[in-house]
């Protein structure tokens, strides 16, 4: 008789949820989600799935991400949605400004290679303004784009909702609350919550930039940092904007279009602010101002404007890493994802899933090492 094997997943942001979503599925698991939610990167994200054009030269990374975001359609069916119209994730096409226009010849012509083994980068074409126009009634401004069909966004709130809402209809437990982990007997793990303390055969810690926290107690120093993102959510004065592609200006402020004259528009990168998730105007402000130059005065007429600020993880190399923790048999996690955390994510729960049901992972795990990143304390100097 197959004995089942009892997990805890800690942390229910895109990774964790995906995780604890892909090991729902296998009948000898039974699984137990632990998230407490404050500050999770997943829920404030601006959502941009598109990592092709980036001038990052990390290779690990970009397999990682270019990988993600092909896999993001099989994960939203996975998922019980139907990819070409959900309201978690659309592929509506990216739009890239750059200052000069030669720089776009040169991001057309690293899009073409990379087209190559990335296919689902769709359709490439540099878009004068009225050809821009087409896709964004309201643009104003006289600068060309490099449009990449294939770009698409996707709403972490609502995506972590539907997961949570999926686990629970089969059967998890879900525990809103803050959890630690400490050794149990025989190579368990004991993991403690308000609620009491259990035992788990495996321990996912999915909890991104929380993981120094974790693993302190546990024994292991852990180069993850914090880094406060805040955006503003604009409503605009009409409604047509589900289907408007993404636009990403040189810098910080992207232009997050969803349904219903929704527009996001962020994100900042302040790596000072520790895990701080207070909403600053003077910095919003501006950002919401210079994105909408270039777009009508609709922009400026936006009926209600709403703030959110998270929390993203990243190592001191800006490297994603994820799989057992060495010399902790059953003890897995992954952390580190930067600024593609919703690109990767999905992806990365799912090889989490498959390390704990025994299958070969979809991507090669010596490229992400646990082990540079989380390291015994009585090894440090
Ligand atoms: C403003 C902003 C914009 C972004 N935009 C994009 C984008 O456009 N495209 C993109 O690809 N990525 C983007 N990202 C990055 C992406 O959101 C993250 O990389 C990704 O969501 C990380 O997912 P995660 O599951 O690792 O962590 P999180 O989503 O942070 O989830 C971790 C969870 O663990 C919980 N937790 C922590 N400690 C404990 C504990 N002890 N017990 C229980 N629960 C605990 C937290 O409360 C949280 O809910 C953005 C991030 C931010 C902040």
């Amino acid at each position: 008789m197959q004995t089942t094997k009892r997990v805890a997943v800690i942390g229910g942001g895109v990774i964790g949820a995906s995780t604890a979503f892909y090991l729902s599925q296998a009948p000898s698991t039974e699984v137990t989600l632990f998230d407490e939610g404050t500050g999770q990167a997943t829920s404030a994200a601006a959502g941009i799935i598109s990592p092709w054009l980036s001038r990052r030269r990390n290779k690990r990374w970009y397999r990682l991400v270019k990988t993600g975001a092909a896999f993001y359609p099989t994960f939203i069916k996975d998922i019980g949605q139907d990819p070409s119209n959900s309201a978690i994730y659309q592929k509506t096409g990216t739009l890239l400004f750059k200052s000069k226009p030669e720089y776009l010849d040169e991001l057309m012509e690293i899009g073409l290679k990379r087209r190559e083994d990335a296919p689902e980068i769709g359709e490439l074409h540099i878009l004068s303004p009225d050809e821009i126009r087409q896709y964004i009634p309201i643009y104003e401004g006289q600068a060309s784009a490099l449009y990449a069909s294939g770009g698409a966004r996707v709403d972490g709130g609502k995506l972590v909702d539907h997961l949570q809402n999926t686990l629970e209809e089969r059967g998890v437990s879900i525990h809103r609350t803050q959890a630690g982990i400490q050794k149990g007997a025989s190579g368990r793990y004991a993991v403690s919550d308000a609620a009491g303390t259990q035992e788990f055969d495996a321990v996912v810690l999915a909890v991104g930039a929380w993981l120094p926290q974790l693993l302190k107690p546990f024994g292991y120093d852990v180069d993850v940092r914090p880094q406060k993102g805040q955006l503003a959510q604009l409503t605009l004065p009409i409604s047509e904007t589900a289907d408007w592609p993404v636009v990403m200006p040189e810098g910080e402020k992207d232009i997050i279009p969803f349904a219903d004259g929704k527009v996001v528009i962020g994100a900042t990168h302040e790596n000072d602010m520790g895990y701080d998730l207070s909403i600053d105007e003077t910095l919003l402000r501006p950002m919401i101002e210079e994105a909408a130059e270039g777009f009508s005065s609709l922009f400026k007429e936006a009926s209600h404007i709403a703030y959110r600020s998270g929390t993203r993880a990243y190592t001191s190399d800006y490297s994603p890493f994820f799989g057992e923790i060495p010399g902790n048999p059953g003890l897995y996690t992954a952390s580190g994802m930067g600024s593609t955390g919703m690109t990767a994510g999905p992806l990365v729960g799912k090889i989490l899933a498959q390390l704990i049901l025994g299958e070969a992972a979809d991507l090669p795990l010596e490229d992400y090492p646990v082990d540079r990143y989380v390291t015994p304390l009585d090894t440090l100097q």
